[in-house]
This record gives C-alpha cells, sequence and structure tokens, in this order.
C-alpha cells in the first residue's frame, strides 16, 4: 500500500474550505517552495496557492513528495493529541479543559513595561529577559503600522527591550505574527519566541510533532494569548466610529473586560457591549476550540479580579525555568492562582465554551468534552 503524503491538496480541502482554518499563516512560513501566500483582504485571513505551482488546489511540489505545509498545519488532523503528546509526553486528561499547565498570577516589577503592557505587562518582562539572556534572538510580536494610528494590526520582529514596549498591549484585530519570521532570519536570528493566540500557539508544536525541518527547530519559545475571537478590521468604521463616533486616529487604547473598553486620546472612555462587536468576529474563529493557548510554553490572559496583573499558566519545563529565572531576578512577581479562584473558574469555563465550537462533523481535532463536566 502507498504510504500516503498528504499536501497542500489535502489541507486546502480538509481545513482551508472545510471552515477550519485560522488564518495563523504556519502553512505560509512553512512553505520550502515560497508557493504560498496570504489573502487579507475583506478580512479572509486565508492562505492561497499560486496558481502557476498546480493551481489553486493542488501543489505540483507536494505531488512530487513536499508535505511541509500539512505538518505545519495545527489544525490538520489529530492536530491536538498529536501536540499535548509532544510537548506534555502525554494526552490530557478529560477535566484538563484549559489544557495541562499550572495557573499563577504574576506582573512586571519595571514601570514602563507595567504601564506599556495590557495586563501585567507580564509578556514583556519575559520577552525582554529572554533577549537580554541570551535565551532567544528575536520575538515574532503583533504591533501596529506605521506611527499606530490607523490600528491597523502588523506582524513584527522584536529584536530588543525599545521593540518589546513598543509593541505591547493588545490589539483585538488578526495579527499572524508568524508571517514575520522570514524577517527574524534575514536578520540572523536562530532562537525565535512566538507571541500569539491559540490558533498561532499550536504551530510550533504541530511542527516540532511533526519534524517540519528548521522553522519547528528555530521556534522555540512559544508565548500563549487567552483568546475567544477576534474582529473583523470593518469594527472601527461601522461600529466605533458609525455608532460612537471614534475614529481610529483618536484611539489610545483598548481592552475587553466583560465589554470592549477604548479610551481616546483626549481622554474619553467609551464602553461598547460585547454583543454589539460579535457580529463582526472573524470568520476564521467561528470553530476554533482553543480559548487558553494550550500548547504554548506559557500562556497569558488578563481574566480575573486583579485588573493590572496577568493570569499566567505555565505549561512546559522551559516556560517553569523561565519563570523561576524572572521571579530570581526581580523581574517580575508573582502570587499563586489560588488568590482568585473566580478567574480560574471563569477560566474553565471560557475554555469549554471554545472547545463546543469545533464542528461535530470535523474529523478528529480536539478531545471532545463529555458532557458529565460541560
Ligand atoms: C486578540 C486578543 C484577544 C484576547 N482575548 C483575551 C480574552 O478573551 N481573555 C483574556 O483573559 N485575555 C485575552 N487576551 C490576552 C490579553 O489581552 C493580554 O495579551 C495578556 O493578558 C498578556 O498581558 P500582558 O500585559 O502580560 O502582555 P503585554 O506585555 O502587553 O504583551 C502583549 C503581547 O501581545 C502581542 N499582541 C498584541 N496584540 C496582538 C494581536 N492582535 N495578535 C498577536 N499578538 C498580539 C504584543 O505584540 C505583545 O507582545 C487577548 C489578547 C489578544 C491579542
Ligand atoms: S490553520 Fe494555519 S496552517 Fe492551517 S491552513 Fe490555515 S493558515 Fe495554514
Ligand atoms: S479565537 Fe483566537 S485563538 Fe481562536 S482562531 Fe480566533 S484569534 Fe485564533
Amino acid at each position: 500500500m502507498a504510504i500516503e503524503k498528504p499536501q497542500w491538496k489535502e489541507l486546502f480541502t480538509e481545513v482551508v474550505t472545510s471552515g477550519l482554518c485560522t488564518g495563523c499563516a504556519a502553512c505560509i512560513v512553512s512553505c520550502p517552495h515560497d508557493v504560498l501566500d496570504y489573502n487579507t483582504a475583506d478580512g479572509a485571513y486565508k492562505p492561497f496557492h499560486l496558481d502557476i505551482d498546480g493551481g489553486f488546489d493542488d501543489c505540483t511540489h507536494g505531488v512530487k513528495g513536499c508535505t511541509m505545509c500539512t505538518r505545519a498545519c495545527p489544525r490538520f488532523r489529530n492536530w491536538e493529541s498529536e501536540i499535548d503528546t509532544h510537548k506534555f509526553a502525554r494526552e490530557r486528561s478529560d477535566d484538563e479543559v484549559f489544557g495541562i499547565g499550572d495557573v499563577f498570577l504574576a506582573r512586571a516589577t519595571d514601570a514602563d513595561e507595567q504601564r506599556a503592557g495590557q495586563d501585567g505587562g507580564f509578556v514583556s518582562a519575559l520577552l525582554i529577559h529572554a533577549l537580554e539572556n541570551d535565551i532567544i534572538d528575536a520575538a515574532l510580536v503583533g504591533g501596529l503600522e506605521g506611527d499606530g494610528s490607523t490600528w491597523v494590526a502588523q506582524p513584527q520582529v522584536a529584536r530588543n527591550r525599545a521593540d518589546v514596549l513598543a509593541t505591547a498591549g493588545s490589539r483585538y484585530t488578526y495579527s499572524a505574527n508568524l508571517l514575520a519570521y522570514p524577517e527574524a532570519i534575514e536578520s540572523g536570528a536562530e532562537r525565535i519566541a512566538l507571541v500569539g493566540m491559540g490558533c498561532m500557539a499550536s504551530a510550533p508544536g504541530a511542527m516540532q510533532a511533526r519534524k517540519a525541518g528548521k522553522i519547528a527547530r528555530r521556534l522555540s519559545l512559544t508565548i500563549g494569548l487567552l483568546c475567544s475571537k477576534t474582529f473583523d478590521d470593518a469594527i472601527f468604521e461601522e461600529l466605533f466610529e458609525a455608532k460612537y463616533g471614534v475614529t481610529r486616529a483618536e484611539i489610545s487604547k483598548m481592552n475587553i473586560k466583560g465589554v470592549f473598553q477604548i479610551w481616546t486620546h483626549d481622554g474619553r472612555f467609551i464602553e461598547v457591549p460585547l454583543k454589539e462587536a460579535h457580529p463582526f468576529t472573524r470568520e476564521g474563529c467561528t470553530h476554533c476550540p482553543d480559548f487558553s493557548a494550550e500548547h504554548a510554553d506559557i500562556s497569558t490572559g488578563g481574566i480575573g479580579a486583579f485588573g493590572d496583573w496577568t493570569l499566567v499558566i505555565v505549561r512546559t519545563d522551559f516556560g517553569r525555568d523561565l519563570m523561576a529565572k524572572l521571579i530570581a531576578s526581580g523581574e517580575i512577581e508573582t502570587r499563586p492562582g489560588d488568590d482568585d479562584p473566580g478567574a480560574v473558574a471563569l477560566l474553565h469555563k471560557l475554555a469549554t465554551l471554545s472547545r463546543k465550537r469545533w464542528p461535530e462533523t470535523a474529523p478528529d481535532g480536539p478531545r471532545r468534552i463529555p458532557v458529565s463536566i460541560r
């Protein structure tokens, strides 16, 4: 019997056109023949194949045996248990709804990192520590284009403290940070951190589990962002401006805490009910089962009673080692997750809700939640 070598043809039908594709861009940056590109027009956020090399639904390199895109895709076939087994040496149990790991609260002790950070500035502190202590050469992060006044999220490379602080904070439109990978390796980076929501945070684990070459080795640290959805760019004009009279250039900061919170440069504060924002949900998020960035080394979020702290889930030995170093150096302070039982309960609830989005008709994929613990 011939050995199956799944390639773009299978990825296209099983993930891209089936509704499972999140637009994470892992297939694009792992393709050794550069025949995949990214479509951001009209909020598509989907990969497409260049026609010259096999048409939109097949690939001449795939026909000859290249399987790199399916090895990299964190939504292809039995991705969850493959990545769990690779990263944690076991599959998760039924009650590990937000994945494998221990919950803490943490925040940066540096005032600039705290100020720039979305919650406790923990992610910024971690990146700065890793860059300044020869743990990574670069980080793939999500900044804003130009001077930030358009609020168009953009994948960027952070190489130092200034880059990290300039790209801190959260944007709630999609930034496929993996797309900054070519720029990072052009500058000679070999040990690269990826910051990203669950969809992206599963990519390095998929690549490593399925031996996707150099990129799998280079993406050596993954920092996850808790996430239930991102929004189409149209939300700025069609909701924030049309109903609340706030233009992109007027916005200084945004957050989501039960409502969409918007601060403006001239001191206004506007709350937009989430139900008004839901119609702008990005299509790639509708079937996403991963609220908690379950395959990151360390996942981070902003839920809970302590607004200026980051909720942190430490998942791997590498993540535990980094946490210990940050605590020992005094760059972060921590408190146990038990200090905020409401946050842990909410984490459980939101993770459960997201996992129910995985379509019943989809093959394999994430473990279904037993009815007894829903
Ligand atoms: C789209 C999105 C949705 C989120 N939803 C939730 C949620 O529902 N519940 C929850 O608890 N937490 C959510 N978070 C996580 C939360 O907003 C914070 O990012 C997290 O708590 C870390 O805070 P911090 O102060 O430690 O990070 P910071 O020090 O501020 O660092 C944040 C990092 O995130 C990167 N980043 C910012 N925006 C994007 C983006 N759009 N795409 C990719 N990378 C980006 C930045 O470049 C930076 O490296 C979400 C984040 C994002 C980006
Ligand atoms: S989920 Fe990511 S890797 Fe998979 S097809 Fe979509 S963009 Fe490519
Ligand atoms: S819900 Fe968040 S993690 Fe899931 S696909 Fe959307 S952006 Fe990615």
